[in-house]
C-alpha cells in the first residue's frame, strides 16, 4: 500500500490527534512495537506494528536516504 512504509525517524500523521491538540509524530523505536513521540508535548506511546500500520494516517516526512 503506497504511503504506508516508514521508518526510524520518520514524522508521520495519525488518524486521530494526540489529546494536545497536536497531530505529527516521530517514530522513536522500530520492531514488533513502534513507539511514536508527540511533537508537541513529547508525549511517546507503543503501538504494537500492525495497529500502528492502522491508525497511521501517512508519512509526511522520510528520514531515510
Ligand atoms: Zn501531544
Amino acid at each position: 500500500m503506497e504511503g504506508k512504509q516508514f521508518g526510524l525517524h520518520d514524522v508521520v500523521k495519525m488518524k486521530k490527534p494526540h489529546p494536545c491538540g497536536e497531530n505529527r509524530w516521530r517514530i522513536i523505536r522500530m520492531g514488533m512495537d513502534i513507539r511514536i513521540k508527540c511533537l508537541g508535548c513529547d508525549h511517546s506511546v507503543m503501538i504494537p506494528r500492525k495497529q500502528f500500520e492502522k491508525k497511521m494516517k501517512k508519512v509526511l516526512e522520510r528520514k531515510e536516504q
